[in-house]
């Protein structure tokens, strides 16, 4: 596996940052200022997992965001999902989770694909999916692979 990385880009008042790899104890959030820009959007859809140390440090980078920021993120991935939903702080109150993927599971040829939900605005707190998602491997119906009750649970406060 890739080693833990950033991407940073600023543009007019968006910090837009690209998150590759898996979060762990290497992972160097100390490089980042995110206190200049109004507005911080963190693109997830590259990160791999995230494990007990990566956790600690992401919350320590979160608690270092200005609460009058806005943060955004965008493409998160299962594995951040899972953690927004059973850790308080995982994502700041000042965040919103623009669009996230959800799992899709093919039994026909055991192929897992994720499909991306995006979110109209903040209020959005029921977006549309499916149950089902044609598998791109073999065509046939892929059953949705999460516990919904569970897996949505974020969108109630981010
Ligand atoms: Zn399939």
């Amino acid at each position: 596996m890739s080693k833990f990385k950033i991407q940073e880009k600023i543009k007019d008042n968006q910090h837009i940052l690209y998150l590759n790899g898996k979060i762990d104890e290497d992972s160097d959030f100390s490089i980042l200022n995110l206190k200049q820009q109004q507005i911080i959007i963190f693109n997830l859809e590259g990160v791999t997992g995230i494990n007990s140390c990566g956790i600690r440090e992401w919350i320590n980078l979160m608690k270092a965001i200005p609460a009058n920021s806005k943060v955004y993120f965008v493409k998160c991935d299962r594995a951040m999902i899972d953690q927004a939903n059973m850790i308080e702080g995982f994502f700041p109150p000042n965040s919103f989770v623009k669009s996230f993927f959800i799992p899709y599971y093919c039994e026909h040829c055991d192929e897992q694909s994720n499909i991306l939900c995006e979110r109209k605005s903040e209020a959005d707190k029921n977006p549309a999916y499916t149950q089902t998602s044609s598998c791109k491997n073999c065509q046939k119906d892929a059953e949705i692979d999460i516990i919904e009750t569970k897996y949505f649970k974020f969108l109630k406060k981010n």
